[in-house]
């Protein structure tokens, strides 16, 4: 019989598992507390008899993520890891540390499908989605190693999270849950490359959590030259959806825009971008694009980055020059991930047969 994934069931769920096991409805929630507490064993759960923990082993199994490598920055205490799991697959987790508390970015897919041109996950293509309790995983190992707790979460490793949907859903809800870490709505953000029907349903479930928007281009022609997503869904319908957003949930849309040189940074793609936001409750984050092994894409200086800015604002678009965190430790989206494969790989071509 197949092993179910337990971390990824609601409190509901669970209840309703037990009841069919002719468990008492109590057990539910002390193995619910547990699991979202980060135990990685039914053997760990020590107020339930070794009778019921050997029982709950033979039908349910428990994520864990576990460290392959981590690096931590030599400017700030920005902590990147390489976690694994079960099957070997793996995915990076960034952890940062603000004045308010600390921050993790967690990844949605093991790769990505959306394959924009400028980044290091596209480029090494997709495996797998993850499940939910695989991204509840990525938090409880990185507070354990840290001996922290953690207080925002950011959806925006590698993958892309509204293209596994139905999983990220079921993240929220349980990381959320009073029962479990409850980290509530407005301490999360989800980042997305632009899936349009995913944000209506979004707007419509009127989930609490900020959107963020990687936009990187003002309009189409240039969009589609580093994000393929924009062929099916273009800048007006991607915008349209975006207020749609923000005029529901009265959320603030964070949008993304990575600089680079001498494609998407000029005074008159500002204007132009500002004039499109007009409207729309938003923010602009610029960050100077993150060299990738192997792309021809160079940064755009940091004067640039602040006349860009300065125009948006001037405008009336309110925005920002992000400062980067980790630079020293690739903690770029997908950059550690694709070097480790790369080493892997060299490694295995030269044993010999
Ligand atoms: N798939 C989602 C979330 C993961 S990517 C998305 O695309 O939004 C996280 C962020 O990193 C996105 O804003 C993405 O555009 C950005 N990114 C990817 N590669 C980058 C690079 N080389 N330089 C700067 N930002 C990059
Ligand atoms: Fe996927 Fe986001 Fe990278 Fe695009 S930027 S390839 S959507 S992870």
């Amino acid at each position: 019989m197949e092993l179910r994934d337990i971390k990824s069931m609601t409190l509901a769920e669970i209840q309703q598992a037990f009841a069919q096991e002719k468990l008492p409805k109590f057990r539910a929630l002390q193995v619910y507390r547990w699991l979202h507490r980060g135990a990685e064993s039914f053997g760990e759960m020590s107020d339930l008899s070794k009778e019921l923990r050997e029982q709950l082993a033979d039908k349910y199994y428990i994520s864990v993520a576990t460290v392959e490598k981590k690096l931590v920055s030599n400017y700030d205490n920005t902590v990147k890891y390489l976690f694994s799991f079960a099957d070997s697959c793996c995915v990076e987790t960034v952890v940062m540390e603000y004045k308010h508390g600390f921050s993790i970015c967690i990844s949605t897919q093991v790769g990505c499908r959306m394959g924009c041109t400028f980044c290091a996950t596209g480029k090494s293509g997709f495996d797998r989605n993850l499940t939910a309790s695989e991204m509840l995983a990525q938090i409880q190992s990185a507070q354990k190693d840290l001996g922290v707790k953690i207080s925002n979460i950011v959806l925006m490793g590698m993958g892309e999270p509204l293209d596994n949907y139905q999983q990220v859903l079921r993240f929220l809800e349980l990381v959320s849950s009073e029962e479990g870490m409850h980290i509530g709505m407005r301490h999360i953000s989800v980042s997305t490359c632009g899936i349009v029907d995913k944000i209506y349903d979004m707007a419509d479930r009127r989930l609490q959590c900020t959107l963020s928007v990687s936009l990187h281009a003002p309009n189409d022609a240039l969009r589609s030259q580093t994000m393929p997503v924009n062929k099916k869904w273009g800048v007006a319908q991607l915008l349209k959806a975006c207020k749609y957003y923000s005029d529901t949930t009265k959320r603030r849309i964070s949008f993304e825009y990575a600089m680079i040189s001498g494609f998407n940074d000029s005074d008159e793609q500002a204007r132009e971008l500002a004039g499109k936001l007009k409207g729309i409750l938003s923010h602009v984050n610029l960050i100077p694009v993150n060299d990738v092994t192997g792309s021809s894409y160079k940064k755009s200086s940091a004067q640039r980055l602040h006349a860009f800015c300065a125009i948006l604002e001037k405008h009336g678009v309110t925005a920002t020059v992000r400062r980067t965190l980790g630079s020293d430790i690739q903690a770029s989206c997908g950059q550690l991930r694709r070097r480790y494969k790369e080493e892997v790989n060299s490694i295995e071509s030269t044993q010999p047969n």
